[in-house]
């Protein structure tokens, strides 16, 4: 493996567009492409560019755009960055995404503090360049640079982007490799697959000055030599450059299937690297517990954007690492915890092995959510409350057990209530004196703690033993914390505050039951195929060993 990394010395760039329509998985096809190469012993990184207008991902509905993904130093970034994450088993940054608000952000600051000095600010040059600016900045010293362009080739708000990537190559020539998603369709009454769409789409880039050099396309099956052929006569791209990724039945079998179609042959040749040789052992068996796991685990989830899984997306990836790991099949039964009432409670929930109340925004659903942690509390079941999962399971004990009626999160009132158990961060970093732990964070701009912290477990307690060995440590993305002055009262009545970053509640358990554990931070933002995250394993396990 070493060999391979001798033969670059300078950071190689591939440019990842999509053609034809979206959702053709241009970001799983980064990742797993990141993937290989990491596997091959190369130093990789990933940079997605979202052409919206917002500055971040932070503002925008989970329902709409899918999960907001926060990275170890803060940011608040799309979905695809915890793709690369997982595919790649490293932890990125801030520097990993960026939109075109961002880039007009920059630009406009520029020119506000005369830093154009009195030249008209234009598209091009002075957008185009930012853009290249942060590319060139998301390279560092690795190896290659995967750059995904997020949307469809002919999109308007493309194109300033893709000018940037028609420069690069002007500018870095062999150092920079376009590679083009496209779909190949198969139409049913003529039962041909058509490869006028990707025509188009290689026809629409070359106007813009690109010429596609590999193109991968998504089909339902394997396409013929034939098809290759007559790819690749209409694209000018040579046959062994034409890459089918077929639908599969797991993401993690990507790699895989393009490592088959020849895509680091391909790669190798371009750039002219001697060859390069993976090992795709340990990922391979893992991927084959995905598809052909030996045991089953039944999982409550609970949440209230059903509409769009996109939503749980990390979540749903780090249960499947989980289970992986543990050779088990994990049923996910998504629940909606507004249809959740204290009379159903029971039905709903009782056939599962495990019950995970999830993170969320809000007042709507809350109830339902208070409900199933009262039932997993009073009937043994292993769970897990994230974020506002594990606000609630405080907010529960309090109630239910401790028969503080009033015990509220000051996120659903309009003023704070007098017995606010979850309390707004301003307020209560004030009222203990911490500002510091904030203002550590504010250079971000947001007004949530975001990000990764470190924390200090409880001697003897489940969480120390779940992260024995590890970093205690995990990436927050809430507004609100777990108001201490309750401690006390928590732990007469069972539960235990078993973790904190210096007075902020990190961690809480039930010690009197099975496996209950409720955490502050989300741990499916931390976990990766080769390395699940120990909160999620931990809890799939105990699910597991429920079962007998
Ligand atoms: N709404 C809660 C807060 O802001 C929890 C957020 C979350 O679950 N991510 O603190």
């Amino acid at each position: 493996m070493g060999a391979n990394k001798d033969t670059i010395n300078q950071t190689k760039y591939i440019f990842v567009t999509g053609g034809v329509l979206s959702s053709l998985g241009k970001g799983i096809t980064s990742a797993s492409l990141g993937c290989l190469l990491k596997q091959s012993g190369f130093k990789v990184s990933i940079l997605k560019i979202d052409p919206y207008i917002n500055v971040d991902a932070g503002t925008m509905s989970p329902l709409e755009h899918g999960e907001v993904f926060v990275t170890a130093d803060g940011a608040e970034t799309d979905l695809d960055i915890g793709h690369y994450e997982r595919f790649l088993n490293q932890t990125l940054s801030c520097k990993n995404n960026f939109t075109t608000g961002q880039v007009y952000k920059d630009v406009i600051s520029k020119e506000r503090a005369g830093k154009y000095l009195g030249k008209t600010v234009q598209v091009v040059p002075h957008i185009v360049d930012e853009i290249k600016h942060k590319i060139n900045n998301a390279s560092d010293d690795n190896d290659f640079l995967i750059v995904e362009l997020g949307g469809t080739v002919g999109d308007i708000e493309g194109l300033p982007f893709l000018e940037a990537i028609r420069q690069f190559k002007y500018e870095k020539q062999d150092l920079v490799l376009n590679l083009h998603v496209t779909l190949i369709p198969y139409i049913k009454v003529a039962s041909e697959f058509k490869t006028k769409p990707t025509q188009h789409s290689i026809g629409e880039l070359r106007k813009i000055g690109i010429n596609a050099d590999i193109l991968i396309c998504r089909s339902e099956e394997a396409l013929s030599d034939g098809i290759k052929n007559k790819l690749s006569y209409s694209t000018n791209i040579p046959k062994d450059f034409i890459m089918t990724a077929k639908d599969a039945k797991s993401i993690y079998q990507v790699p895989n299937n393009l490592l088959e179609e020849g895509i680091l042959d391909a790669i190798s040749k371009y750039f002219k690297i001697d060859s390069i040789t993976t090992n795709l052992q340990d990922w391979d068996k893992l991927t084959n517990n995905i598809i052909n796991p030996t045991k089953e685990v039944n999982l409550a989830l609970v949440g209230k954007y059903m509409h769009s899984k996109e939503a749980y997306k990390s979540l749903s990836e780090a249960i499947i690492h989980g289970g992986a790991h543990i050779d088990a099949k994990i049923n996910i039964n998504w629940i909606d915890s507004e249809e959740i009432t204290s009379d159903n409670v029971e039905q709903i929930l009782k056939d599962n092995d495990c019950i995970l109340v999830a993170g969320g925004f809000g007042e709507r659903g809350v109830r339902g959510k208070i409900e199933a942690i009262k039932y997993a509390r009073e009937s043994n079941k292993v769970f897990l409350g994230i974020c506002l999962g594990m606000q609630l399971c405080v907010i529960e004990t309090l109630q239910n057990k401790a028969g503080i009626k009033d015990a509220n999160s000051s996120e659903f009132s309009n003023a704070p209530s007098k017995e606010d158990a979850v309390y707004l961060i301003e307020h209560f970093l004030d009222a203990n004196g911490m500002k510091q732990v904030r203002t550590q964070k504010t250079e971000l701009g947001a007004t949530m703690r975001l990000g990764e912290y470190e924390f200090e477990p409880k001697s003897g307690s489940l969480i120390e033993s779940v992260f024995k060995g590890t970093k205690c440590s995990g990436r927050h993305r809430h507004r609100y914390e777990v108001n201490s002055k309750y401690e006390d009262v928590l732990e007469q009545n069972g539960m235990v505050i078993s973790a904190k970053h210096n007075s902020l509640v990190e961690c809480v358990e039930i010690p009197n039951h099975p496996w209950f554990v409720g955490v502050q931070f989300h741990p499916e933002f931390t976990s990766s195929l080769k390395e699940p995250n120990c909160v999620i394993l931990k809890f799939l396990q105990a699910g597991l060993q429920s079962k007998k």
